[in-house]
């Protein structure tokens, strides 16, 4: 049925004579009766017609739930709870707002009264007037709400478009930087906009102004002083009945604190989100990180276990059984030198990677370096040349650190150059330094790559199918500097080979003829007429060292604990030398020593010790001089280094 033309009421034709009815709908805008639930019996009246709304639809509904009333969250509470109070005897009137359309609203005077003797309530609405609504306010009222509105720090305003004027508060104006008690035209206001967002003002003012709509939005103002606020902006526009713009009204609050609080708020966020996204890369980093070094070390294993196997079958001939122990030899060599190259990164990236600096002599450093990898060479057919303008290159430095830094340049060019190609180690001084040149023929280093050889595991994340960690290189870089040096890489291109410079300062004083070349291989039996007691719990290691040490002339006690190298200890004479493990299970080498050493000089207490650990850490060296070892060697031991150490200590006592 259509909404304009239904009967003026349904009421009428069931409780109501017409001219009751007639009346009722002259005086409401809404009337109608509600069951004491509050559900609408019948409603009806002028407003829903002029809405093309027809309240028959609406019987049955909970009247303070419909959609007329959801203006606002309390509205539809404070009718329903009106409604309540009639249906238990009560009269309410109140003003809310009622929902015309979607966009409008009229504010409503609303009564609501029970029927007596019908269990019903009677409900009516009057749309009321703005004038009659701010009527109820005195000007008393009107004027505490202003100065509300002032202490609060809020500007309010008001655009007459017709007259082309605003009216504003005195907070308002100064809000725009502005004279508190004088009426300023748009134009005025605009110029304390700050330029990038002026435009952005014009154009949403505008927009409300055309549309009759709301808006609501943050911009900032700068002052004449240079300094700025941001200030935020709220209110509506309002047409006239033929859809011309009339007035604009609005609120505007400063909202520096806040927005500036949120911008670090972002700024955290942000910051925060980067230092996940870095946790979640690092962590995937370590993860691709050790599934490579365990794959790398697990290759070297499956290369030692296998070829171990091999060597034990009796069939295999002494050429094969050879070339199987080569093999072993060679992948336990470079998982040493991987955990190496592992324990000097940790080092150096915990700040306690130390040099010792003495006067050495580089040419025997590169010279002992290019001997040492001409097995290699050999073995892949490949050129392996040595020349230098000196034989004596004095420096102040760490030999053992050099011997590291031109080992590795060496068997990166080896490992990069294909088999019958040419590497070459060159010394070239001037009067105060010196430069040694690695180069190869070799497969060569992209030029986008280059920058980058000389960063941790630039290998890894350039090609996980280089055999390398990429860390020999970082280490170098690290060293090179460390003695005063620097480093260069060069190379043409893929394929075209590469050259590695390493220029080091000299030092002035020659050096005295009595320095040690770096390290030069014991033969025969340099330990003959020695005791030496071994305390190692492990008992391959026991076995491998106690070969090893007899071997070389020594006569060797071996004991597989603490409490049996105490009590063996000075049974048949003392031994000239201690080489102890430090990790045992029951008691370990640190206790051992302070027991040795807590001896007196006839029973033992001075005979000179070395500590021989699988542990790397400088805390642990440490731990071990301090309590009275006298050096201190990692395994897997170096062969010659610890006959010469042994030496050592004999010489010294
Ligand atoms: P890696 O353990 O991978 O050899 P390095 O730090 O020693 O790590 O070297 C880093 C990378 O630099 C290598 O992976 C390789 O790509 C490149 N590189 C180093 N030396 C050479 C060379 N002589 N020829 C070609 N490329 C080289």
């Amino acid at each position: 049925m259509d909404a304009k033309n239904a009967p003026a009421m349904n009421i009428d034709s069931t409780m109501l004579p017409p001219a009751t009815a007639a009346i009722l709908e002259t005086v409401f805008d809404l009337f109608g009766v509600l069951d004491t639930d509050g559900r609408v019996v019948s409603v009806t009246g002028r407003i829903f017609r002029g809405m093309n709304t027809n309240p028959e639809l609406l019987k049955g509904q909970a009247f303070s739930e419909t959609v007329f009333w959801q203006s606002s969250e309390m509205t539809s509470k404070l009718l329903a709870k009106a409604i309540s109070g009639a249906a238990s005897g009560g009269n309410a009137r109140l003003i809310v707002d009622f929902r015309v359309s979607a966009d409008d609203k009229v504010p409503m005077e609303v009564s609501v009264q029970p029927l007596p003797g019908f269990d019903l309530v009677f409900i009516s609405g009057q749309t009321v007037s703005e004038r009659r609504l701010r009527a109820g306010q005195t000007r008393e009222a009107r004027e505490q709400l202003l100065f509300a509105a002032e202490n609060a720090a809020i500007g309010l305003w008001f655009w007459d478009f017709a007259e082309d004027r605003i009216y504003s508060t005195a907070s308002c104006n100064e809000l725009f930087g502005l004279a508190a008690y004088e009426t300023f035209r748009y134009e005025d206001f605009r110029e304390a906009i700050h330029a990038e967002d002026r435009e952005f003002v014009d154009h949403f003012l505008a927009d409300s102004r055309d549309r009759g709509s709301k808006y609501e939005e943050e911009f900032r103002v700068v002052y004449s002083d240079g300094s700025m606020e941001w200030l935020s902006a709220e209110g509506r526009s309002f047409l006239d009945e033929n859809g011309k713009p009339q007035r604009m009204t609005g609120v505007v609050r400063k909202i520096t604190e806040q927005k500036l609080a949120a911008e670090e708020i972002a700024k955290v966020h942000e910051r925060e989100k980067k230092a996940r996204e870095e946790a979640v890369e690092a962590n995937r980093a370590k993860d691709f990180f050790l599934a490579f070094v365990s794959h790398e070390l697990r290759g070297q294993l499956n290369n030692i276990l296998g070829w171990l196997n091999i060597a034990r079958t009796k069939s295999v001939d002494e050429e094969k059984r050879e070339n199987a122990l080569a093999i072993v030899e060679r992948s336990a060599r470079q998982q040493k030198k991987l955990i190496d190259d592992l324990v000097d990164s940790a080092r150096v990236a915990s700040g306690r990677l130390r040099l010792e600096y003495y006067p050495t002599n580089l040419y025997e450093i590169v010279r002992n370096s290019w001997q040492a990898h001409l097995p290699s060479a050999q073995e892949r057919n490949i050129q392996l040349e040595f020349s230098s303008d000196r034989e004596s290159v004095p420096l102040f430095g760490d030999a053992s650190r050099l011997l590291q830094v031109f080992g590795n340049l060496l068997s990166n060019a080896l490992k990069y150059t294909p088999e019958g190609g040419r590497v070459s180690i060159n010394i070239e001084t001037s009067d105060e330094s010196v430069r040694v040149q690695v180069v190869d023929t070799g497969q060569g280093i992209d030029p986008d790559q280059l920058p980058n050889v000389f960063r941790q595991f630039s290998a890894v994340a350039a090609d996980r199918f280089n055999p390398g960690l990429g860390l020999g290189l970082s280490i170098v870089k690290i060293l090179v500097t460390k003695h005063g040096g620097i480093v260069r890489a060069e190379s043409e291109g893929v394929g075209k080979g590469s050259a590695f410079t390493v220029s080091l300062p000299l030092t002035e004083t020659p050096l005295a003829d009595d320095v040690e070349p770096t390290s030069r291989p014991v033969r025969g039996k340099p330990l003959a007429g020695m005791t030496i007691l071994i305390v190692e719990d492990d008992p391959d290691s026991r076995e491998v060292l106690e070969f090893f040490l007899s071997e070389k002339g020594a006569r060797v006690r071996s004991c597989d604990s603490v409490r049996s190298a105490l009590t063996s200890f000075g049974a048949n004479g003392l031994p000239h030398i201690i080489i102890s493990d430090l990790g045992m299970p029951d008691e370990d080498g640190y206790s051992f020593i302070q027991k040795v050493r807590g001896l007196p000089m006839e029973s033992g207490g001075a005979v000179p010790a070395i500590a021989l650990s699988a542990f790397t850490s400088e805390e642990s060296r440490r731990k071990a001089l301090e309590l009275g070892f006298s050096k201190y060697c990692t395994k897997p031991f170096e062969h010659d280094q610890l006959v010469k150490d042994v030496l050592e200590l004999l010489d010294r006592n």
